[in-house]
């Protein structure tokens, strides 16, 4: 869904992109202050700043910004940034408001840097707008490059790296000058030094020299294990209002992916929905999810209109969804991908026993024992199963499933089924599931809805839909439909 009209500019970019604008930004302002030569006096400096700032008094304001930095990024806030970070979208379906965390960190670092600035300027004893121009903003990016963006170990250990690096080519370069050469001049041995120091970390630590870990990580060899879970018992989600989906349409370019689509979903009650592959079966999940816009149609939740509603605020709501491309944090623990979606959606970071809920969570799941290990590096069915759990940390009421069995083979979708009953009968919520293993769709499901074309072809329960021609005939094509209905209905048992 495109964000909200009233997030900043800035705000609504990501990843690359949001550096070169911020860079951008950096240009416009520098721009302007060099050109309001009446105010600012150009690009000429302000002299005669008192030198106030020595050196114990930068240290201890170092000390006190890692001190914030470090609190903010255990914190749960910081968490929801972390997990945004790995995965926008899925961050959202479990409740983040990203722009808002977003808005929160910039806000603490534009401070941060502001308060340096000022110190930097008292001990420089001027404010000349060179200081604060390309130079010192490459530096800081090479910093966070060499160094590693994701932990505040990383953006030490750049910083140390990169200032002593600067340093030394410097003296360098002045010493060659001075000794060697008189003409042609050495320069520009500094930016090389700075661009192959890039190179060479790409090259060999993609990362950055810290990777995702705080130094406490690597020192103390520190695992997250917390012991065997308490017993906490499921929360039953209260039967309420339906979840209704009244002739939804959503159109990509000219191609109607879902036309008019109408279907409803009661309090506990789970839903098969089947259609051959680019049906808008996860179109209409999007939809619901509010990840995708609709063209057309309501979508309706306790009696309130939710169509129009940013997906994390759906989330919170109580709707909860995996998706058919595995979407975990991927370098974020399994705990720390659950404990995102309780930190951020309706159970609201308040909640008593956060860890321990998300592992008695995880138990519930059957992945207990994975607590602490990276989702990336999860098997494919355990990741299946990680995404259902951080979905039901919502503690939703609706759950949608996107092919939860896929890529699964028999045994696996089995265990999966006996994990879906088993919710259903401890916790309660209504689910929409869609999957391509019919025999887990008849099993599972009180009733199965047939799309085709965006469109409802077939409702009823899974014998009704089974011995329907307009489903054979959509699934299978017309030609061998009597001996593929015979196999169809043979894959029950
Ligand atoms: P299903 O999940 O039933 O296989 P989808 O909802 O993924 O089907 O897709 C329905 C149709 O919409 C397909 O024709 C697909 O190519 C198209 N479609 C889905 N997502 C996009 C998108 N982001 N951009 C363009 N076309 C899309
Ligand atoms: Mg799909």
């Amino acid at each position: 869904m495109a964000p909200p009209l009233r997030s900043p500019p800035l705000g609504r970019v990501g990843g690359a992109s949001a550096a070169i604008a911020t860079l951008g930004l950096l240009i416009i302002a520098y721009g302007i202050l060099v050109g309001a030569r009446d105010f600012t006096r150009g690009s000429q400096a302000l002299i005669g700043v008192p030198r106030t700032v020595d050196i114990p008094l930068a240290l201890l304001f170092v000390v006190v910004a890692l001190v914030v930095c470090r609190i903010f990024r255990d914190s749960l806030p910081g968490l929801e940034l972390r997990a945004a970070r790995e995965d926008e979208p899925a961050a959202r379906a479990v409740g983040v408001d990203v722009h808002r965390r977003r808005l929160l960190a910039w806000t603490i670092s534009a401070g941060i840097a502001a308060i340096a600035g000022v110190l930097l300027a008292h001990e420089l004893g001027v404010y000349s707008p060179r200081e604060f121009y390309f130079q010192i903003t490459f530096a800081v990016l090479v910093m966070l490059i060499v160094g590693g963006m994701t932990s505040v170990s990383g953006a030490v250990a750049g910083a140390v790296v990169v200032t002593i690096l600067i340093e030394v080519l410097r003296s360098v370069e002045e010493f060659i000058n001075a000794a060697w050469f008189d003409e042609p001049t050495v320069f520009g041995l500094t930016d090389i030094g700075l661009s192959l120091a890039i190179l060479g970390v790409l090259f060999w630590r993609r990362n950055g020299l810290f990777d995702y870990r705080e130094i406490e990580d690597i020192v103390l060899r520190r695992r997250q294990d917390s012991g065997e879970p308490a017993v906490v018992a499921p929360v039953r989600v209260e039967p309420e209002g339906a979840l209704e989906i009244r002739d939804v349409t959503r159109a990509f370019g000219g191609l109607r992916a879902v036309d008019g689509a109408s279907l409803s979903l009661a309090p506990g009650e789970i839903v098969g929905l089947i259609g051959p592959n680019g049906s808008g079966k996860t179109t209409l999940l999007g939809c619901i999810s509010g990840a995708l816009e609709c063209d057309g149609g309501t979508i309706v939740l306790d009696g309130a209109d939710i169509t129009a509603m940013p997906s994390h605020l759906i989330a919170r709501r109580g709707v909860g969804r995996t998706f058919q491309n595995i979407r975990l944090f991927s370098n974020l623990s399994s705990l720390e991908n659950v404990k995102t979606a309780v930190a951020a959606g309706s159970a609201g970071p308040g909640a008593a026993g956060m860890t321990q809920r998300c592992l008695a969570l995880l138990r519930e799941l059957g992945i207990a024992g994975y607590a602490s290990r990276r989702a990336g590096t999860l098997a494919y069915g355990l990741q299946r199963r990680l995404e259902i759990a951080r979905a039901l940390a919502l503690e939703p009421r609706y759950l949608l499933l996107d092919e939860p069995a896929a890529g699964m083979n028999k045994s696996e979708s089995d265990e999966l089924l006996a994990i879906l009953a088993r919710l259903r009968q401890a916790r309660g919520p209504g689910m929409l599931v869609v999957d391509h293993d019919l025999s887990l769709i008849m099993r599972l499901c009180d009733r199965v809805i047939v799309l085709n074309k965006g469109q409802v072809i077939a409702e009823g329960t899974p014998e009704e839909v089974q011995s329907d021609t307009a489903v054979i005939e959509a699934y299978l094509g017309r030609r061998r439909t009597a001996e593929r209905a015979a196999m169809l209905s043979t894959r029950r048992e």
